[in-house]
């Protein structure tokens, strides 16, 4: 008996043909590996000298990226008065600027000066030769002040150590560079290398200005006469210049050189020796010869100007609009910073400055997925019901500016933004190993992850790949019009009533074995950490970090398109996807979570915890809080997001440095006032630290 096919099955037959021929016409349905290669490769190119923030470099790069945006067909961020005209023009609407210190330079009003008591014997120092103020230094003019030695300039509560004599109130401090510890940077006093907590300390005990001694015989090769602005915590109150060692010569009584280096040595010993004796406290406040390093009586007039050069700086931010009328209000944010380090410099592990570093783990390969997904989710069915806000992010490097300035200006309400995902170093797959960081932000993540990680679904997501033609070569299909002499070899697609495959489909190209595997997943509570997300989750978002693990490339300028897992981060990214489309599958929103904190702080080695999530931003006039994790010491002294803290257990702070300096000098389990802006409120709340596990 000869088996006639039903109309009903050669019709479908049709269907399957015809839309397998649709497919064939789409290029590169999956994730391509190829895109990557071309992505990941131009970025990290020497053409674009590492993508520091605000170098022509980084907005190249910013350019490259809206142009695939728009290539996709993505609705752009922002939106000109009138409708772009040119290519250029329509480009710069996915641009979202924000702002940026990019370089400081010296100003036309700098000057140094001793009066050596008679009106007529002045002596002249010159900027840049003997002398160079900080980029983060108050600008500002000192007439004719006496100086005050102040050892390393030093004052921390914790280790019972003080430099500043009570002497140095409205005087000019003059402190050695560096610490206590010489170079040792596991040292109790390690931190206090960042000339910022001299500032702070000089200035809290009454100085007028602090000049910092070289460690360099030439000022020029000394790293602190390098003009640099950290864009972290706007200026440091008080003027502060570094100094020659000739020019110290001359500030101290004694005259001979050798000897500068001598007292130093002499100091760092009795240091160290009270340091090992334990004593109750020391420090150069607490020497009995504190005129062991005597400065000469002079006066000096110090002027300092610097001017801090803003340069453009974008965020490029690409929307998907949603096709449910319903949810496309609501937006699941795809991120991923696209700046890097430059030539080296603040950031860099590289033990000098000058190289490129191309960044191609760092973050080329977060890219490169967030411009797969965008084109994936926009061409692919069924398509997101919510809109998608694709941003590549800048100024991460410096402490996630870029993102820091999306949270506080962003383009879809942050109310209606359901989640964030970041990619931020997913180019090194090794071993199937994945760091998935802020599972413990929302209620669906754990089970959620767990779903997509298993072999069936990445042989199901596969073998969907293979069908819709989403796989680089097409699977070759085998067609059995007799169900009953039905071929077992292959996958079958079309099953007959009797259970028997009708269509099969032979797959030349299934994944390799290894790369089928699950990802070995290591899952992080924490909705905080080292990138982009954290900016998200201080808002209360729940957030995903997909990252592959740090290695010795990390920082340096060996970070180099050659050494990415292409194909392990086409696993990842279509990993990503699978998750994005299961959030979008639900009609309700993750219900967001606080999450188990593993990170923040502990690089402080403090030993308080208060619980608060600090802004990055620059600032002069307090430090603005990101928010305030729940049942924390902030939470529970009543401050709120968007707050800003001015005066902390009786310190003035003006930025996040003093805020840190303050915090260094609380104790657990002890009261302290706490005055804060709200609006335009000055509220005194009362605050207790609790013990940092
Ligand atoms: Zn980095």
């Amino acid at each position: 008996m000869k088996h006639k096919p039903s109309n009903r099955f050669l019709a479908f037959l049709l269907l399957l043909a015809l839309s397998l021929g649709a497919f064939a016409q789409t290029p590169q349905p999956s994730v391509s590996v190829n895109r990557l290669q071309q992505i990941i490769g131009y970025l990290a190119s020497d053409a674009l000298e590492g993508r520091r923030t605000g170098t022509p470099g980084a907005n190249d790069s910013a350019h490259y990226i809206a142009g695939e945006f728009s290539l996709l067909g993505l609705r752009p961020g922002m939106q000109l008065a009138r409708p772009a005209r040119t290519r250029g023009e329509n480009r710069a609407q996915f641009l979202q600027p924000f702002p940026y210190v990019a370089y400081v330079e010296l100003g036309k009003s700098n000057l140094f000066f001793m009066n050596r008591g008679r009106p007529d014997d002045a002596m002249q120092f010159l900027v840049g030769k003997d002398w160079m103020p900080l980029g983060f230094s108050s600008n500002g003019r000192i007439e004719a002040t006496p100086l005050a030695f102040v050892g390393y300039g030093i004052t921390d509560a914790e280790l019972k150590y003080d430099d500043y004599p009570s002497a140095v109130k409205g005087k000019i401090a003059i402190a050695f560079s560096g610490t206590p510890d010489g170079d040792n940077p596991h040292g109790k006093f390690a931190r206090y290398e960042d000339v910022r907590w001299k500032a702070i300390a000089a200035r809290n005990a009454g100085a007028k200005a602090l000049l910092v001694i070289t460690q360099e015989n030439n000022l020029q090769d000394d790293r602190l006469s390098r003009l640099r602005y950290d864009n972290s915590a706007g200026d440091s109150g008080i003027p502060v210049t570094v100094i020659s060692r000739q020019l110290a010569i001359r500030l101290f009584r004694e005259s001979d050189g050798e000897k500068l280096g001598a007292l130093e040595t002499a100091f760092r010993l009795v240091i160290s020796q009270h340091l090992a004796h334990g004593a109750a406290s020391f420090g150069f406040s607490a020497l009995q010869d504190a005129n062991m390093i005597p400065v000469a009586n002079y006066a000096l007039t110090l002027s300092i100007d610097i001017v801090r050069r803003e340069a453009p700086s974008f965020n490029v931010v690409g929307i998907l609009p949603g096709t449910e009328p319903k949810l496309k209000d609501e937006a699941i944010v795809i991120g991923a910073h696209y700046d890097h380090l430059g030539r080296g410099g603040e950031g860099s592990l590289a033990p000098r400055e000058g190289d490129i570093h191309h960044g191609a783990d760092d973050n080329a390969s977060g890219v490169a997925g967030l411009i797969e997904l965008a084109r994936l989710l926009s061409t692919q069915n069924p398509k997101p019901r919510r809109t998608i806000v694709f941003i590549a992010f800048s100024g991460e490097e410096e402490g996630l500016i870029g993102s820091s300035y999306y949270v506080n200006h962003p383009i879809v309400p942050l109310a209606n933004t359901i989640a964030m995902i970041n990619m931020d170093m997913i180019g090194r797959l090794k071993d199937q190993k994945l760091i998935v960081g802020g599972i413990g932000t929302a209620q669906e993540w754990r089970s959620m992850i767990g779903a997509h990680n298993t072999p069936e679904s990445i042989r199901t997501a596969a073998l969907n790949d293979a069908l819709s033609g989403r796989m680089s070569s097409p699977p070759n299909l085998r067609v059995n019009v007799d169900p009953t002499k039905a071929s077992p070899t292959g996958v079958p697609i079309v099953v007959a009533a009797n259970g028997q495959p009708v269509v099969t489909a032979e797959m030349p190209k299934l994944p390799p074995p290894d790369l089928a595997r699950p990802f070995a997943l290591t899952l992080n509570e924490d909705g905080y950490g080292p990138s982009d997300h954290s900016s998200f989750y201080s808002k209360q978002i729940p957030v995903l970090f997909f990252w592959t693990g740090n290695h010795d490339d990390y920082h340096k300028p060996s970070d180099t398109a050659d050494k990415i897992n292409y194909e392990g981060e086409a696993r990842i990214v279509s990993f990503v996807e699978r998750i994005v489309r299961d959030i979008g599958k639900s009609d309700k929103r993750p219900a967001y979570t606080v999450a188990k904190s593993d990170s923040q702080g502990r690089t402080m080695g403090f030993r308080v915890y208060l619980g608060t999530i600090p802004n990055y931003a620059d600032s002069n006039d307090g430090l603005k809080l990101d928010g305030v994790r729940d049942d924390s010491p902030a939470s529970k002294a009543g401050l709120k997001a968007g707050d800003k803290i001015v005066k902390m257990a009786g310190r003035e702070v003006k930025n996040v440095y003093d805020y840190t300096y303050a915090l260094g000098e609380m104790k657990a389990g002890e009261e302290y006032e706490v005055e804060i802006v709200r609006g335009s409120e000055r509220l005194k709340l009362k605050i207790t630290p609790a013990a940092r596990k």
